[in-house]
């Protein structure tokens, strides 16, 4: 296991990220790992105000910028919303994905989440992240990867099911940079969150959600998430900041902080 990890966030659409993980990505650009993020959809519905083509082309804009104010490396994949589904094209996609990105980490949705698009992001990324390591698969552009990257779920968005977590990230000292991030998505906060979800203060619901798991693990704001319960996904080590993978110097696996 190298010290300085490679981290996927796959997620759904534009502003998935910097809702969910954008303070523990932000914790792992700042220790020195490599960040991708890779976005499944275009985000061509997520407007009030505009067509399709045009609030895709801004959302592209403000995509690349939320990456820049975490420090990742964005991937659009080009799927237009409401359009990922589990299929046998879209599933090699993905083994692509992890196979030209290389992770050690995989964050992505929760199998539970509200919108299919979100559901079945996160199953395409589990279900690639074995067979991306895997030789003779047809049809796909990239060779295998060495080794099988740990997949971490990260919160359903609005909460909409609450899973205990596993694991918690301290952001106290990344919740402003990771607002930052989510102020680069303009065009959802100032029409579309509002107008089609009813949600006047979007930044209020993050630091909710930030301030609960934070009161659960003993700091100010906290990101949570879920391991994948299946081999070999438990390590002995630590993969979520602060990265501990130096087996000397570990925390317990359980630990959270
Ligand atoms: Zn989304």
């Amino acid at each position: 296991m190298p010290e300085k990890l490679t981290v996927l966030a796959a997620t759904a659409h534009p502003d998935d990220v910097e809702v969910l993980c954008a303070g523990t990505l932000i914790r792992y650009v700042k220790e020195g790992h490599k960040v991708y993020i890779a976005i499944a959809c275009t985000g061509n519905v997520g407007s009030k105000l505009h067509t399709g083509l045009e609030i895709e082309a801004i959302r592209a804009v403000e995509a690349q910028r939320g990456a820049d104010v975490i420090g990742a490396e964005l991937i659009m994949l080009g799927y237009r919303d409401g359009e990922v589904w589990q299929n046998n094209p879209t599933w090699k996609t993905y083994v692509d994905l992890i196979r030209r990105t290389n992770p050690d980490v995989i964050i992505t949705l929760d199998r539970d989440d509200y919108v299919h698009d979100h559901s079945n992001v996160g199953e395409l990324a589990y279900r690639a992240a074995i067979w991306a390591s895997v030789a003779n698969i047809p049809d796909t552009q990239y060779p295998p990867i060495d080794h099988i990257p740990t997949v971490f779920r990260a919160e359903t968005v609005w909460m909409t099911r609450v899973a205990p977590p596993d694991y918690y990230v301290d952001i106290t000292e990344e919740f402003e940079q990771k607002l930052e991030a989510c102020r680069q998505h303009e065009s959802q906060y100032s029409d579309f969150v509002k107008k089609q979800f009813g949600i006047d203060d979007w930044f209020e619901y993050m630091t909710v959600v930030s301030k609960l798991r934070g009161f659960q693990c003993g700091c100010k704001y906290a990101e949570a998430f879920r391991v994948e319960q299946t081999w070999p996904n438990h390590k002995p080590y630590r993969l979520l900041p602060p990265v501990q993978v130096n087996a000397h110097s570990a925390a317990p696996a359980g630990s959270n902080l």
